[in-house]
């Protein structure tokens, strides 16, 4: 027996379906927009001052052979070694996806500025990103915040990509001024020219008491200064990523990848494999 069901539609639920189509399109546009606005994710090494000539090759060798041999990382990865290995490994690099980067640079184009390497001699061998403001240029050569921000600015300038480290010292954290601290030194940001709101920026924070020292920071408080970061900065740029620095190994990067956009890695990077796992961790 076949039972025929009549069913009219009345005009209220026609509205209704109407509204409820108009609805669901506009959440998917509005997800693919975030989507697009989403923070650029990496995963940067940071060799300080290690590792000759010969052990640089060797580790991007080796590197480039994980990233290659895996599946394709969807984040950015980069190194940054001493200044005088930058070239041979940039032309060594060439094609592939890692980029490289270096440790510092000085603010003017050029000059009489023994030692000082500048924006423009980076640019010449191709440099991706430089990282400015790092807790060891801050407190063993005695940059303040003045030098950083023109160093800051004249990298934007250049359009090489800008690392910007921040964090509290041990000290500072304990007298409870972290906020204060981490606020003081992203008001950099605030000197951004309008044409250059929209460059892209990372900013690294890095509690200095969690540099080199084997004890990363607790993901509650990487947690809350991440977020303090990600609000203040929206006040004066719009593209840009925060990664966490400190003692980051493959657990730290499991734990902490919904949380920041990345990393920058000392001590672990050094070995290609422990950096690779990094990388595949902050991966998602
Ligand atoms: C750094 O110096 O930027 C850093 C994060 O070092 P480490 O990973 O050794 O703490």
């Amino acid at each position: 027996m076949m039972v025929q069901l009549k069913y009219t539609i009345s005009l209220d639920q026609i509205t209704t379906l109407a509204y409820n189509i108009l609805k669901f399109a506009t959440l998917k546009l509005q997800t693919q927009f975030i989507k697009t606005m989403e923070a650029e994710r990496y995963v940067l090494a940071n060799f300080k001052m290690n590792k000759n000539l010969f052990e640089v090759k060797k580790w991007a060798e080796e590197f480039l052979a994980l990233l290659y041999k895996g599946k394709k990382l969807k984040l950015k990865v980069g190194c940054a070694p001493t200044f005088i290995y930058i070239k041979a490994l940039k032309e060594m690099v060439i094609g592939t996806d890692l980029l490289v980067g270096a440790q510092n640079m000085y603010f003017e184009e050029k000059g009489a500025f023994t030692g000082e390497v500048s924006p423009n001699q980076l640019k010449d061998i191709s440099v991706d990103f430089v990282i400015i403001g790092h807790s060891e240029r801050r407190n063993i050569f005695g940059e303040n915040d003045e030098l950083i921000s023109k160093k800051f600015l004249s990298a934007l300038k250049h359009n090489i990509l800008p690392i910007l480290c921040i964090g509290e010292t041990k000290e500072e954290r304990e007298k409870g001024k972290t906020e204060e601290v981490l606020i003081r030194q992203i008001s950099i940001l605030s000197k951004v020219r309008d044409e250059m709101k929209d460059k892209k920026v990372v900013i690294a924070y890095e509690p200095v008491w969690a540099i080199g020292t084997g004890i990363p920071a607790t993901k509650d408080k990487i947690k809350e200064a991440v977020e303090l970061i990600k609000t203040e900065a929206s006040k004066f740029i719009k593209n840009f990523s925060v990664l966490y620095g400190g003692s980051i190994d493959e657990k730290v990067a499991e734990e902490i990848k919904d949380i920041c956009d990345g990393g920058l890695v000392g001590t672990a990077s050094l070995d290609p494999h422990k950096f690779y796992k990094i990388a595949q961790n902050f991966d998602i």
